[in-house]
């Protein structure tokens, strides 16, 4: 076993591998090269292909093979940066293994900047491993996961909120997986919710199909914001540090961290009266059990409801929107134990997000 990679599982190429070409149904890309390609994965109504951008960037050396991917819902914007900026805008003279960076997987509902895909609000992140002969969402998601994600030995798939919310950035990711952990943790962000997501989804499903992936959560839809692309751009080089791409650190630890597993430990507070919202706080603020978190007011501006914590916590997501109805959700709180609301308390307003 190689003394520079301890813990790699064996499976996974090092520098001392003969480096590969990286193959998919139409074409090759040889150690060195990088291809920017339009990959076809349907048809419009004209007839004409419907292709997804896709760069793959093969490193001259062996290591792994790691996809990137965004919007696979349409609207979720901050990662297509995230993805682009690492494809064509670093250094990859030194790169161990190859990158499969797909910054819109979602063409359809990308044009149309929306979640789903048009016209029958097909979710594409509920229709992998995908079907050659089902519905047009399942055959897109076969096209990308049997050419794009299959092939690769890990995976990063960037989100954002729903249109109207906000979230802190966050990872999503199968803890109890050893390698999909390993993953998790190497990208070093504050908050982990664990699971395995719901069937359909590209993480549940490239996992299962061998390919170790997390979910990455950041910001609100329809927006570039700067400081959490920034952040995910620092998790990103973290991962593939860990994973011998690149020659650098990988950050073994964030500061502090959460992993919330579990449903006590986090909950959405929701709305008993209808009007418009006045959040007191940002996303990633920590509050205190008890503590007024939002004020709903009438149109005459007279309050109606005022919403506290039900315990401390983060604020992992909240509403960008500010109108409710009963039972609207208006923010994602997450239970903090006491060593990481001390830490927290330390870190002083770095923990809070904005923007
Ligand atoms: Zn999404």
């Amino acid at each position: 076993m190689a003394d520079d990679a301890p813990d790699a599982p064996p499976d996974l190429p090092t520098p001392d591998d003969d480096p590969e070409p990286f193959a998919y149904d139409g074409g090759r890309v040889d150690p060195g090269e990088t291809a920017n390609v339009r990959y076809g994965v349907s048809e419009t109504y004209l007839g004409d292909a419907v292709r997804v951008p896709v760069t793959i960037v093969n490193g001259e050396r062996a290591g792994p093979t790691v996809f990137l991917s965004a919007a696979a819902h349409g609207d979720e914007l901050n990662g297509i940066e995230v993805v682009r900026e690492v494809a064509h805008e670093w250094d990859h003279s030194d790169l161990a293994g190859t990158l499969v960076c797909l910054p819109v997987l979602n063409v359809p509902a990308f044009l149309a900047q929306q979640r789903y895909l048009p016209i029958y609000d097909r979710d594409l992140n509920r229709s992998f491993p995908g079907d050659p002969d089902g519905t047009s969402a399942r055959r897109i998601a076969h096209n990308i996961h049997r050419n794009f994600l299959v092939p690769c030995d890990l995976g990063i798939d960037f989100h954002t909120s729903t249109r109207g919310r906000t979230n802190t950035l966050h990872v999503r990711a199968d803890m109890d997986h050893e390698r999909v952990a390993r993953v998790a943790r190497a990208f070093a962000s504050h908050v982990i919710i664990a699971g395995e997501g719901p069937g359909g989804t590209l993480r549940r499903e490239a996992t299962a199909a061998g390919v170790p992936t997390i979910t990455v959560e950041m910001g609100e839809a329809h927006r570039f914001q700067r400081d959490l692309i920034d952040r995910a751009l620092d998790g990103t080089r973290s991962v593939l540090a860990e994973f011998g791409l690149r020659q650098e650190s990988a950050v073994a630890w964030p500061g502090w961290r959460t992993v919330v597993d579990g449903s006590e430990e986090k909950t959405w507070l929701r709305a008993d009266a209808g009007g418009l919202v006045e959040m007191l706080h940002d996303r990633g603020s920590l509050v205190r059990e008890g503590e007024p978190v939002c004020t709903i007011t009438n149109p005459f501006k007279t309050e109606v409801e005022t919403v506290t914590a039900p315990f401390t916590g983060l604020l992992v997501g909240v509403l960008e929107n500010p109108l409710v109805h009963p039972g609207n959700p208006l923010c994602n709180l997450v239970r903090l134990g006491e060593r990481t609301q001390r830490a927290i308390e330390r870190e002083g307003e770095r923990a809070s997000g904005s923007g």
